[in-house]
């Protein structure tokens, strides 16, 4: 008996790549929230120690500071 499921899964996947940056994905709902959240908005940054993805300075400041108890920005201050 076929799995509806599988099928779905079968129709959606493939490649997707978006036409604005031409980032690919293996989802058509990734390709989807990619264009809706992050496609042309401010650049990504990562924490340096635990590398989440963040997408402001100020937020990556913030949690440097409370995450990893950070005082000092002037040796990591290139990557604002
Ligand atoms: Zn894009
Ligand atoms: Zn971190």
């Amino acid at each position: 008996m076929e799995n509806p499921r599988a099928d779905y899964h079968k129709r959606y996947r493939g490649k997707y790549s978006c036409d604005d940056c031409g980032k690919s994905y293996t989802w058509k709902p990734s390709l989807t929230r990619h264009k809706r959240e992050e496609c042309g908005k401010d650049p990504q940054f990562s924490c340096p120690f635990c590398k989440i993805k963040i997408r402001r300075s100020g937020v990556l400041k913030r949690h440097l500071i409370h995450v990893h108890k950070w005082a000092s920005y002037t040796e990591t201050s290139h990557l604002f």
